[in-house]
């Protein structure tokens, strides 16, 4: 079998109810196209007996790829693999939940012919969530675009196309806390967004309760910016200063007042000073760490979108012992 022109994606941890829809659907829209296309189930470790599915699924349909994990290794290890595994000339990635509309990747797909490296999904509603979920989700989302250095788009998560030239880029990115929708838009390209509807779960629960949003908030945070480190200096810059204005303050006091509460004031004064002092400390610390960290992450340096082709011609050699 050639290779497929596209791969869709799917993590699944505990889709028991969801997987046959999910397959139809998605075969449903992707034999639309006329091409070739291979579906990639990466099984999260689910223990309500998803992988049996995904075998039957698989061994009735050679386009349905099985990725099985040994335990469960979270949603964004998942895709991950199914990057590493896919073949396709264009990677789509999809919640196995039905949340993602399958039908919209036609939709996807029409920009990529237009010539985008990365097409994201974007949610303009939701459905069938709570309305704690909407807005921990929205002040997630807000956050974490004011705080961290690449933009990622708003209202994305991980539904989204991508060309293999991009893709190869993110599966050389090996950081272990890793936040895919981050990595997207940090190697670049001609990127854009497509609008959608976010449905509400077809069967199942929500895998992501409030403890795993705040991890993948730190995540994403740190991962993609070094504000906790800044906030450090300049919380240690601002007690600094403070203890600076009371050290005014004192001596004022000390000099043209006889109220005697010079005492107290000297005491906080050194303590605010010092501990000031300590955090820019840390601050410093902090720098070098993240530097650091920015090293072990050895993510590429640049990412050149078109260039002359740097892998040896195999016909180059030839021409080198002709010319001699
Ligand atoms: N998922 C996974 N591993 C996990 C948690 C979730 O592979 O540890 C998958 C899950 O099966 C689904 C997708 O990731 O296909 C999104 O998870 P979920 O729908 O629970 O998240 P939400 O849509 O509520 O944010
Ligand atoms: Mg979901």
């Amino acid at each position: 079998m050639s290779d497929p022109v596209f791969t869709i994606i799917a993590p699944i941890y505990n889709e028991l109810e969801n997987l046959p829809l999910l397959y139809a659907r998605v075969s449903e829209v992707m034999n639309q196209t006329n091409e070739e296309w291979e579906l990639i189930l990466v099984d999260d470790g689910s223990r309500d007996g998803s992988t049996d599915i995904i075998r039957k699924l698989a061994a009735q349909d050679p386009r349905v790829r099985p990725v099985i994990f040994a335990r469960n290794f979270g949603h964004q290890i998942a895709v991950t693999a199914g990057m590493d595994y896919s073949r396709g000339q264009a990677v789509v990635i999809i919640d196995a939940d039905l949340q993602d509309p399958p039908e919209v990747i036609l939709e996807l797909i029409k920009k990529w012919r237009e010539g985008y490296q990365v097409v994201y999904a974007v949610r303009t509603e939701r459905e069938g969530e709570s309305w704690f979920k909407l807005t921990t989700a929205s002040l997630f989302y807000k956050m974490i675009y004011k705080i961290t250095d690449v933009k990622m788009p708003l209202n994305t998560g991980d539904f989204r196309l991508i060309d293999r030239q991009a893709l190869e880029i993110i599966n050389q990115m090996r950081e272990r806390s890793r936040i895919l929708r981050g990595m997207g838009a940090w190697v670049g390209f001609k990127q854009i967004g497509v609008e959608y509807k976010r449905a509400a779960r077809h069967a199942g629960q929500t895998h992501y309760p409030l403890k795993k949003m705040i991890k993948l908030a730190m995540n994403a945070v740190t991962g993609f910016s070094t504000f906790p480190l800044q906030m450090l200096t300049t919380g240690g810059v601002g007690l600094v200063a403070l203890s600076l204005i009371l050290l005014v303050i004192y001596l004022c006091l000390a000099v043209f007042s006889r109220f005697d509460l010079t005492y107290v004031l000297a005491a906080w004064l050194t303590m605010i000073f010092l501990a000031g002092i300590l955090l820019i400390g840390m601050g410093v610390l902090g720098e070098y760490i993240g530097r650091i960290y920015e090293e072990a992450k050895g993510r590429p340096l640049y990412i050149v979108a078109e260039g002359p082709d740097k892998s040896l011609d195999p016909t180059r050699l030839d021409r080198v012992k002709e010319n001699n």
